[in-house]
């Protein structure tokens, strides 16, 4: 993967749930970090393409981010991420929720309804659940089976609906 993408910002890898965008750069809290970009289409339009980098902007607008280009469709979901998706004005920011070091893997939640849907049926496999699912596998045969992991609120307005993608970006 190239490095010059992102202008030096950001770089590709393999993170905890397949392909990854991480942090090149330190970012502060509350800083934009990067912007989910893609074509605009309508919510009907989504629909008939379905595909994996679709991003609901509200009930009637999607950004598909089909296209390579789009480096923030890489960007996986995480249970306590260090990153949110920030709708204004029509447009999607994934900004820093805290200070992000050079190296970190960036992530935001994908959303409750997205999470339900694609997620939690086949495991999250962000650090929280890991640690959790380490944690259950620890204790002793007879114990119950775990809870399915809470999927905490979005941060943001910006969420991916059920009907966009079939599976995060692996
Ligand atoms: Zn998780």
């Amino acid at each position: 993967m190239s490095s010059i993408v992102g202008q030096g910002k950001f770089r590709l890898g393999r993170g905890r749930s397949g392909l990854g965008l991480f942090a090149n750069v330190m970012f502060a809290a509350g800083e934009r970090v990067i912007e989910y970009t893609g074509e605009r289409i309508s919510a009907e339009e989504a629909d008939r393409r379905r595909g994996r980098y679709l991003f609901h902007i509200d009930a009637g607008h999607v950004l598909d981010a089909r296209g390579r280009e789009h480096l923030a469709r890489y960007i996986n979901h995480a249970c306590r991420p260090n990153c949110e998706a920030r709708e204004e004005d029509g447009r999607i920011f994934i900004t820093a929720k805290r200070a992000i070091a050079p190296g970190e893997e960036l992530n935001y939640h994908y959303g409750r309804v997205y999470f339900r849907a694609f997620i939690a049926p086949v495991g999250c496999r962000c650090a929280t659940c890991a640690r959790r699912a380490g944690a259950v596998s620890r204790r002793t045969a007879s114990a119950p089976p775990p809870p399915p992991p809470p999927a905490p609120h979005a941060a943001g307005s910006g969420r991916r609906g059920a009907p966009a993608r079939a599976g995060t970006a692996r």
